[in-house]
């Protein structure tokens, strides 16, 4: 298999774009390789520069559930093309993409569109100190929140990858007033309430972590942090970016019959296009701008053409639930298959999954927490990434990313990867 082609353009653009890459997870670095440069996809395929054809299981990084080219998604995209693509107007179809999110995942009565997950989570947690007038704002070790300042702290994927818990050109100022609590660890979480539960304005947190590999919360831990959020007056964020509309409707909300206050959403809800959008409770909404005087405001958000076609992909999902099953059927069958296949080579894996979300780790397990996550051998997922993309298998190039199925994914390819992974275990 030649990469010469996706090697060439990499060369060059290392002169132009930092890193060659613009963002860091693409770069390949953590499976020690060039990074490889996409030419075309459809469907559950990606094709690369040098015309090598990969099942995809990054899938974009989640916002493709319907999988590449999807025609429910892009339909009537010509049209919003002709008559206007952006008036720094509202837009009727605002509306009607509120009214759809709203109805299908209740804790948020109002939402707010913008332009990125990461705008979505900073303006949430703005929204949470102006809201209740305290300063502090809790997070969760290995979950990635977007890259704000505040909460780019003990971060995951990308983060993780380049080994930058924290970044650098964060100030002192910045960062005292995250606190960073232990994923799952009840504990940890009652210690800190003591502490600090008066000043803490939010806490935010992946109800499934999806940026240290896949680690589901906890249920009682997910309960004990509602009930700590209540008694003390802090919000609870619901990070969904990468859960919402993939774990159900209603998202880990749904899944876990827990309702947050204010919730944060991006990748699938635009279909592919770049959007976030955080909402909650209508009182807590009621104080952002120009209602309230929590600003926020963005030249290109709830642009026409990312909602049209964000609305497009949750309209076709309310009304063909089934997906989430068939996909999660899948992930099911890919899970065990993996795992079996790992096992018979006895290699130490665990692997996590968590509807159709699922991570293979490198790792003995269980695999519950972010220091577990740590415990992985990065060598061994290198080796095996390359194994696989050499079986034309394209798996997230980082030990910390999940695999992203969509609804485009056959059961053949499933079959396919397991018996490929069945090989790989073996050579590696
Ligand atoms: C991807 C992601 C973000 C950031 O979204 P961007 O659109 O990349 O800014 C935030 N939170 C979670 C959980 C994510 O997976």
């Amino acid at each position: 298999m030649k990469f010469t082609n996706s090697k060439s353009i990499y060369e060059k653009s290392k002169n132009y774009i930092p890193g060659g890459v613009n963002s860091p997870v693409r770069a390949f670095g953590s499976v020690g390789m060039n990074p490889i440069f996409a030419k075309e996809a459809f469907g559950s395929k990606i094709v690369d520069l040098d015309n090598n054809e990969f099942i995809d299981y990054i899938s974009s990084w989640g916002p493709l559930i319907l999988g590449h080219g999807s025609k429910i998604v892009h339909e009537g995209v010509e049209e919003v093309f002709q008559k206007g693509i952006t008036y720094g107007l509202s837009t009727e179809k605002e509306l009607k993409l509120a009214e759809l999110i709203t109805e299908l995942y209740p804790s948020a009565e109002m939402v707010r569109m913008v332009n990125s997950g990461t705008e979505a989570t900073m303006s949430a947690i703005r929204l949470a100190r102006g809201y209740t007038g305290k300063e502090k704002i809790l997070k969760f070790e290995g979950c990635y929140h977007g890259h704000y300042d505040g909460l780019l702290v003990k971060s995951g994927s990308g983060a993780l990858t380049f080994n930058m818990p924290t970044s650098k050109g964060l100030t002192e100022g910045i960062t005292k007033d995250t606190l960073v609590g232990r994923f799952n660890d009840i504990a940890d979480l009652e210690r800190i309430f003591d502490n600090f539960g008066n000043k803490i304005a939010g806490v935010i947190i992946e109800p499934v972590a999806g940026n240290m590999g896949v680690i589901g919360a906890d249920e009682k831990f997910l309960k004990t942090l509602r009930k700590l959020t209540i008694d003390h007056g802090a919000l609870l964020i619901f990070d969904e970016v990468i859960t919402g509309f993939r774990l159900g409707l209603e998202g880990a909300a749904g899944y876990y019959g827990i309702k947050p206050d204010l919730v944060c959403f991006g990748k699938i809800i635009g279909g592919g296009l770049p959007v976030g959008a955080y909402g909650g409770k209508r009182e807590i909404m009621k104080e952002i701008s120009p209602m309230g005087g929590v600003y926020q405001a963005g030249t290109l958000s709830g642009n026409p053409l990312a909602v049209h076609m964000g609305y497009n992909l949750l309209n076709h999902l309310k009304n063909n639930t089934q997906i989430f099953k068939q996909i999660e059927n899948m992930a099911k069958d890919l899970e065990k298959g993996l795992a079996e296949s790992a096992q018979k080579s006895g290699k130490k894996v665990t692997v996590n999954r968590v509807g159709g979300m699922l991570a293979v780790f490198m790792n003995d397990g269980p695999v519950n927490s972010f220091e577990d996550v740590m415990n992985s051998d990065t060598k061994l997922f290198e080796k095996y990434f390359k194994g696989m993309l050499k079986r034309n298998i394209l798996l997230p190039p980082s030990q910390f990313e999940g695999l992203f199925l969509s609804a485009a994914h056959s059961t053949e390819e499933i079959k396919y990867t397991i018996e490929s992974s069945y090989k790989v275990f073996e050579l590696i």
